[in-house]
C-alpha cells in the first residue's frame, strides 16, 4: 500500500516570522505516521530557520528549485548540496511557474533531476498541461513528453527517491480544481507511462501527487482516488489549519 504524501509549496510568500510560526504550527499538528507523510517547502532564505522549527517533528523540508551544477558562477541559484546542508530532504523541480513562467525546458529539468538525486535529495517532479493543451485534447501527449524527456537516464533505483506531482496548470492558484474523473484519468496515464518507461514494479510503487487548488473541502475526494497518492498544495498550505485539514483528509479511511 502506498503512503499519502502531502507537501506545502509556500512559493515566494511569508516573512521570516510568519514562516517560523507556520512551520511550528504544522509541526505541532503532525504526528509521525508511515502512511501519511508531510512536507513543507519554504522560500530559500527561511530554510534553516524552518528546519530549526521542524526539529524533532515528522515534517520534512524541501526547497522549491535547485541548479544542476554543484557550485560556481550561477548568480541567484542554489545547489542541491546547499539545500541538503540547510536541512532539506526534498526539492520541487519543474513547477509550472518555472516551466512556463521562467521557460525551464524538459532537458534542463532532466539535468536538475539527475543532479539533485546524485546529491542525495528526493525530488517532487512536477508535470502538467496548460488549459489550451487540455482543450486541444493533448493532455496525454504533453504528459508523455514531460515524462519521457524528464526521466531520461533515470533508473528504477532513482525512482525510489522521486515523487511525480501531476499539476494541471489551469488548476494552479485558480480555484478551478480538476474533477475526480480528470484527476484519476491523468494519474492512471502517468502511472502507465512510468510502467512503460521503468517497469511495472516502479509504477506500482511511485507516489503521484495531485496539485491544483486542493482545499480542505475537496481534499478527501481527490486523495482517495485509486492513483492519487497525495497532494502538492500551494495557497491552502499557507495557513496551518487549512493545510492540516488537507493532511487529515489523507488519513486512511
Ligand atoms: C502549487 O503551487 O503547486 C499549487 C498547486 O498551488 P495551489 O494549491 O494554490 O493551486
Amino acid at each position: 500500500m502506498r503512503p499519502k504524501f502531502i507537501a506545502g509549496n509556500w512559493k515566494m510568500t511569508s516573512t521570516l516570522a510568519q514562516a517560523k510560526e507556520l512551520a511550528a504550527a504544522v509541526a505541532k499538528g503532525t504526528s509521525a505516521n508511515p502512511d501519511l507523510l508531510v512536507g513543507v517547502c519554504p522560500p530559500f532564505p527561511w530554510l534553516t530557520a524552518v528546519a530549526e522549527a521542524l526539529k524533532g517533528s515528522a515534517v520534512q523540508l524541501g526547497g522549491q528549485d535547485c541548479h544542476y551544477e554543484k557550485e560556481g558562477a550561477f548568480t541567484g541559484s542554489v545547489s542541491p548540496a546547499m539545500l541538503l546542508e540547510a536541512g532539506c530532504q526534498w526539492v520541487i523541480l519543474g513547477h509550472s511557474e518555472r516551466r512556463h513562467g521562467l521557460g525551464e525546458t524538459d532537458e534542463l529539468l532532466n539535468k536538475k533531476l539527475k543532479s539533485a538525486l546524485a546529491a542525495g535529495l528526493k525530488v517532487i517532479f512536477c508535470i502538467g498541461e496548460l488549459l489550451a493543451e487540455r482543450e486541444a485534447n493533448t493532455t496525454e501527449t504533453v504528459l508523455d513528453r514531460q515524462l519521457t524527456a524528464g526521466l531520461v537516464g533515470i533508473t528504477p533505483e532513482h525512482m525510489k527517491n522521486v515523487v511525480i506531482a501531476y499539476e494541471p496548470v489551469w488548476a494552479i492558484g485558480t480555484g478551478k480544481v480538476a474533477s475526480p474523473e480528470q484527476a484519476q484519468e491523468a494519474h492512471a496515464f502517468v502511472r502507465g507511462k512510468i510502467a512503460s518507461l521503468l517497469g511495472e514494479n516502479t509504477a506500482k510503487n511511485v507516489l503521484i501527487q495531485y496539485g491544483g487548488s486542493v482545499k480542505p473541502d475537496n481534499a478527501a475526494t481527490l486523495l482517495h482516488l485509486p492513483d492519487v497518492d497525495g497532494a502538492l498544495v500551494g495557497g491552502a498550505s499557507l495557513k496551518a489549519d487549512t493545510f492540516l485539514a488537507i493532511v487529515n483528509a489523507g488519513k486512511r479511511l
